[in-house]
C-alpha cells in the first residue's frame, strides 16, 4: 500500500463519523487536512494551513459560544470533532485540543474578556494554547509549584515555567494555570510576546514534534487576564477529549488493518475484531459526552482506548509488514504516535495498571 491511499482511507474514516446525519468532518476538508497531514507533522497544523482550513470550515466555531461568534455544538459533537481530526492527522488533532481546552477556560470568564478573545479564536485570526500540566500531571512529585502567581499591588505576576505547552510559538496566547500564595489556583492568559515570556526551541519528540511543543519560561511576566476556576483545583486529567484522540488514531491504525484485508482475507476477521471493539468504545464515548461520566469510569475508559491503541496501531505495523517499517510510511507513524497515549494527560491509575500489566504483577 502506498502513502496517499493511506491518506485516502483516513480522509474517508474521518467523513464517515457522525452523530444524527450532522457533518462531524465535510468530506471535502477532511480531504483537504488529509493532504496536509505530513506537512502538519513535520511543521505543525498551524505553519501547514490544516488549523485555517479548520477555522474556515466552521469547525473552531463550534467550540465557542453564540454570543461570541460561534455555533456552540453540543458535547458529543464536539467530542466526535476531536476524534475525527485524530483519524485524519493526529498532530492537528493534538494542537485543537490543547486549543479547545484553553478556549473552555476563556470561555468561564467574565463577558469582557470572552468578547475580546473568543470571536477573533471562532474565526482563526488569533490562535491559543493551553499550558497547566504543571497543575495536574507534571512536576508533581517536586514538592513546590512549577508556577506561581503573586500579587503586584492590583496585578499579579507569575514566575516558574510550563513545562508542556503545545503550539507555543504559533500561538497567540497560552491559557494557563498558577499556584497562588493561599494554596489556591488561577487561570491566567498570556500573550505569547509579553515582556518575561522565554520559550526553548520545540521540542524533538518520538512523534508529535509538529505540534511545537515547548517549554515556556516565566520571568515576572504579567498576564493579559485572569480567570477565577469554577471550582477549587479545576483542571483534571485524562478528559474525555484525550479519549477522543485515542479512539481516532485508534480508527486510522484501524483503516490499515480493513484497506489490507480486501488484498489478505486472513486479515477480515482481525479487522472486524478490532472494528467491533472500536465501536463500543465509540458508543461508551458518545454515552459519557451525552450524560457525563463519573472520575472512575471515565479513567477507565481512557484507559480502555489506551489499550485499543497501542494494539491497533502493533496489527497496522503487522499487517503492513516491513513496508510499513520504513521511515515515512504511514504506519510506522502510526505506531509511533500510538505511544503518545502513555503519556499525554493520562490518569494515574492508567499508568500504574499499565505498568504492572508490563511487569506482569497485580
Ligand atoms: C507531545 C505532548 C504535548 C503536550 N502538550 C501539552 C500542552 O499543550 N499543555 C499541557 O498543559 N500539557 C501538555 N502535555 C503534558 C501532559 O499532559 C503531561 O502532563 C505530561 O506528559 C506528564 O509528563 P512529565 O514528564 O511532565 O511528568 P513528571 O511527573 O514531571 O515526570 C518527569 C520526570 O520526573 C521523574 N519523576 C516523576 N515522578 C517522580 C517521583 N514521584 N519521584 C521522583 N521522580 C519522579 C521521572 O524521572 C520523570 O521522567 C503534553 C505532553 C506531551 C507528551
Amino acid at each position: 500500500m502506498t502513502g496517499p491511499e493511506i491518506h485516502d482511507d483516513m480522509a474517508a474514516a474521518a467523513v464517515s463519523a457522525g452523530t444524527d446525519g450532522f457533518p462531524i468532518l465535510p468530506t471535502d476538508v477532511a480531504a483537504e487536512l488529509a493532504a496536509l497531514a505530513e506537512l502538519s507533522a513535520e511543521e505543525g497544523p498551524w505553519a501547514s494551513g490544516g488549523m485555517a482550513l479548520l477555522a474556515r470550515a466552521g469547525v473552531f466555531g463550534r467550540f465557542i459560544p453564540t454570543d461570541c461568534s460561534g455555533s456552540a455544538a453540543d458535547e458529543p459533537t464536539l467530542i466526535a470533532t476531536l476524534e475525527a481530526i485524530a483519524a485524519t492527522c493526529l498532530t492537528t488533532a493534538l494542537a485543537v485540543s490543547q486549543w479547545a481546552a484553553a478556549v473552555r477556560i476563556i470561555a468561564t470568564a467574565d463577558a469582557a474578556v470572552r468578547e475580546s478573545l473568543l470571536p477573533a479564536l471562532a474565526r482563526g485570526e488569533t490562535f491559543t494554547t493551553v499550558g497547566i500540566s504543571q497543575l495536574t500531571t507534571s512536576r508533581q512529585h517536586l514538592g513546590r509549584p512549577a508556577l506561581v502567581a503573586n500579587r503586584k499591588g492590583d496585578d499579579w505576576q507569575l514566575d516558574g515555567l510550563c513545562p508542556w505547552v503545545t503550539g507555543a510559538d504559533a500561538c497567540d496566547t497560552i491559557v494557563t494555570g498558577a499556584a497562588t500564595s493561599d494554596g489556591g489556583q488561577l487561570f491566567f492568559v498570556v500573550p505569547t510576546t509579553a515582556t518575561g515570556i522565554e520559550m526553548d526551541p520545540p521540542l524533538e519528540m518520538l512523534a508529535l514534534s509538529g505540534s511545537r511543543t515547548a517549554v515556556v519560561r516565566f520571568a515576572a511576566v504579567a498576564p493579559a487576564h485572569v480567570i477565577e476556576p469554577p471550582e477549587r483545583n479545576a483542571a483534571r486529567t485524562g478528559g474525555l477529549s484525550t479519549t477522543a484522540l485515542a479512539l481516532g488514531s485508534s480508527r486510522a491504525a484501524i483503516g490499515v488493518v480493513r484497506s489490507e484485508a480486501t488484498r489478505r482475507e486472513l486479515l477480515d476477521p482481525i479487522a472486524t475484531g478490532l472494528e467491533r471493539e472500536l465501536a463500543g468504545l465509540q458508543g461508551r464515548l458518545a454515552r459519557a459526552a451525552r450524560d457525563g461520566i463519573e472520575p472512575d469510569d471515565r479513567d477507565t475508559l481512557r484507559g480502555d482506548a489506551n489499550d485499543l491503541v497501542l494494539r491497533a496501531a502493533q496489527a497496522a505495523l503487522t499487517a503492513s509488514k516491513g513496508a510499513g517499517f520504513v521511515k515515512g510510511h504511514p504506519t510506522e507513524r502510526l505506531v509511533r504516535e500510538s505511544l503518545f497515549f502513555l503519556v499525554w494527560s493520562c490518569p494515574q491509575s492508567v499508568t500504574t495498571a499499565r505498568l504492572c500489566e508490563l511487569a506482569g504483577v497485580s
